[in-house]
């Protein structure tokens, strides 16, 4: 039988897409993060084949955007990444008299996108210049910040099922809640989206962009290995304003100036779990279960990761 890396060879041509026991750690914010058996840097076109191929060899398969809200274990994942990212970017203004759209694939980075909305005079991504994921990710995870998120942006959305199905949700289908869509339930690879702007002032939008990039830096460790927020905001529901946000529990509870080898909760805000570069997956993944467990015994809250566990702990 011929080999799955021969197979996919055949079907991957560019040169450094396609990467066996490739160190997650390379596709990680935490920097942390051990080896993925395949890792594939895919286009659109090769998707479905890849797909198949992969369903053909029994391998198991593993999504990821830019890899910022992922703690992936010391000892990697087995199979294959698909890694829905540099190869899967385009992006395409479409405005009438009525609407205004920009029409990403999901690899296209939120920073990115926002800037050429500002420059497009398109407004209503500016709360997502600092998120540092694809539309992908942030569709998956209803990425948000500033009083905005994805949910009040995207129109549709395109996915790929496994057996190479092509998808289409609107937005209403899309079940988006906190920091939650209804991909999570699904065995789908979402491909792009479409999102709905308003025109405005560029000069106005990049000065909103630029306010709050700044409060991020002021409030946030922006230069730190981190993977944004360690921990869903606590409490029932889907509105931010009734949740009561981690950092204050973590706080509460006594483990602000936490570590656990080269992880520790960031001085500069309590949510966030920072690796300060010699901190391995295990040190991140202990910390967490050691805030959790303090904050249920001081607070009786039980804090959820937002970030997403990959591969064995
Ligand atoms: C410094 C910093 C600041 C941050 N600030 C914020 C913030 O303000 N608000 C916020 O919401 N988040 C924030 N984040 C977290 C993160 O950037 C977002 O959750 C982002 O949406 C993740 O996108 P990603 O492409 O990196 O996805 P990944 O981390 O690669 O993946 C996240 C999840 O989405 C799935 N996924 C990714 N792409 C696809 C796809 N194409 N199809 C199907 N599933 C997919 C993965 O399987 C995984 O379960 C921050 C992170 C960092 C490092």
């Amino acid at each position: 039988m011929r080999s799955i890396e021969t197979d996919l060879r055949e079907i991957i041509t560019e040169k450094d897409a396609l990467h066996i026991d490739e160190p997650m750690k390379r596709h990680t914010t935490f920097g942390v993060g051990g080896r993925a058996d395949i890792f594939i840097d895919v286009s659109i076109d090769e998707l479905a084949s890849v797909m198949a191929c992969l369903r053909r060899h029994e391998i198991p398969v593993t999504v990821v955007g830019n890899g910022s809200n992922l703690l992936v274990s010391d000892s990697g994942i087995r199979g294959a990444v698909l890694c829905i990212g540099r190869r899967i970017n385009r992006t395409e203004v479409k405005k009438d008299q009525d609407n205004a759209m920009i029409s990403c694939q999901a690899g296209a980075l939120l920073p990115r996108v926002a800037m050429m909305a500002a420059d497009q005079a398109l407004s209503g991504l500016e709360f997502a210049a600092g998120i540092p994921g694809t539309i992908g990710g942030a569709v998956y995870m209803n990425a948000g910040a500033f009083g905005g998120d994805m949910s009040e942006i995207v129109s549709s959305v395109t996915t790929i099922t496994e057996d190479g199905e092509i998808k289409d949700y609107s937005a209403c289908q899309v079940g988006f809640g906190y920091r939650k869509s209804i991909f999570s339930e699904k065995n789908e690879i979402i491909t792009g989206a479409v999102l709905s702007l308003r025109p405005g002032d560029p000069s106005e939008i990049r000065e909103r962009i630029k306010s709050i990039c700044d409060k991020r830096k002021k409030s946030q460790p922006t230069g730190a290995r981190s993977a944004g927020s360690t921990f869903r905001k606590a409490g029932d529901g889907d509105l931010i304003s009734d949740l009561t946000p981690a950092w204050r529990l973590i706080q509460q509870a006594g483990m602000k100036d936490a570590r656990v080898g080269g992880a520790l909760v960031s001085p500069k805000h309590s949510g966030f779990v920072v690796n300060d570069g010699s901190a391995t997956a295990g040190d991140i993944y202990q910390l967490i279960c050691a805030i959790r467990e303090r904050v249920k015994e001081e607070t009786g809250v039980e804090l959820e990761p937002e970030v997403k566990l990959l591969g064995e702990f």
